[in-house]
């Protein structure tokens, strides 16, 4: 389904897209780097509006999530598209591609979501939610409208523009934001962006909702425990608080770099828990996952791949009443 912009602004002989700060110039015809907006008889429009390709129940640890409503699921969905275009791409078959999709309408997301049991709410996910901005700003504003208690998340790379970002800020509950790696280069080069603008989205965001970071190691690329560290530093200028996932990378799409070591990822886990009070491993098994007290060591929650265990409620160790960063 087609929609009109809400972020352009009117050059006379093109269109400047405002979503996302690729800025870029549509004219009739011509899609922006994202392959879904243009200009159709003169209206700048988009095309994925309410167009959704996945749909699945997920533990909310899958996100990942590890410090919001733990052990609880959330309705995950998807349209297709990106603004990057990571040679390492998990989703890419529904982030470089527009595969089928089945349209649902805002009053139906609304009923699937509150007749799933032990649903918190609807993440936005698989590829990345900004670019159905249109459509995630409507759902967002009506499932609120309906029940303020519903969770509203998204899993985003975080290249999107300051206006946007700051309009949407008000309806969602947590961010699962990606730092690809910490340098120009490499969101040149292997992500078709660049880092300022989600370093921007990561303060911003950060002030407003509740904010997780994932990191994707992927090997002789950012998988040295210096640039990892640096990640750990620049978070812990925000918030000490904020976790960080390390994620593990296996070669996918056009990536063809061996499976980053295990012992790196725990190595660069150590050193930067000496910035951040939570750092965890995923994609890989048998790792300690669980949440310890920064102060005391108490374990706050134990976590068995997606099996979790809360020892605590509200926001306070039970044994040293140290403040603890997670919501129930
Ligand atoms: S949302 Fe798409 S068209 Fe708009 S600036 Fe970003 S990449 Fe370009």
């Amino acid at each position: 389904m087609e929609e009109k912009l809400r972020f352009y602004k009117d050059e006379g002989n093109y269109i400047k897209c405002q979503l996302c700060p690729h800025n870029c110039s549509l004219i009739e015809g011509k899609f922006g780097v994202c392959n879904l907006r243009t200009v159709k008889n003169n209206i700048p429009i988009v095309i994925n509006y309410g167009e959704v390709t996945s749909v699945n129940v997920d533990p909310i640890e899958k996100k990942p999530l590890y410090h919001f409503k733990p052990g609880k699921d959330i309705l995950s969905i998807g349209t297709f598209g990106c603004n990057m275009s990571c040679s390492f791409c998990q989703n890419h078959e529904i982030s470089q591609n527009k595969p089928p999709t089945e349209f649902i309408d805002i009053d139906k997301l609304i009923s699937l979501i509150i007749n799933i049991p032990n649903n918190v709410g609807i993440a936005f996910t698989y590829n990345e939610p900004f670019m159905w901005y249109e459509y995630i700003y409507d759902v967002a504003k009506k499932i609120k409208e309906y029940d303020k208690n519903i969770s509203i998340v998204l899993v985003t790379n975080g290249f999107v523009n300051k206006e946007p970002l700051e309009q949407i800020l008000p309806f969602i509950d947590a961010m699962n934001i990606d730092l690809k790696g910490f340098t120009k280069q490499y969101y040149n080069e292997v992500c078709g962006a660049t880092i300022d603008s989600v370093l921007e989205t990561i303060k911003i965001a950060s002030k407003h909702t509740h904010v997780e970071i994932t990191t994707l190691m992927v090997s002789d690329k950012n998988d040295s425990v210096e640039e990892i560290v640096e990640i750990a530093k620049f978070l812990a200028s925000i918030d000490k608080n904020i976790p960080l996932h390390l994620s593990r990378y296996f070669p996918k799409y056009k990536m063809k770099n061996p499976p980053t070591l295990v012992e790196n990822m725990m190595k660069a886990k150590e050193e930067s828990t000496k910035y951040l009070n939570y750092v965890y491993v995923g994609n890989v098994a048998g790792v300690d996952n669980n949440t310890y007290c920064p102060n005391c060591g108490y374990n706050l929650v134990i976590r068995d791949i997606y099996t979790t265990n809360p020892h605590m409620k509200g926001d306070k160790c039970p044994n040293c009443k140290e403040y603890i960063n997670i919501i129930f």
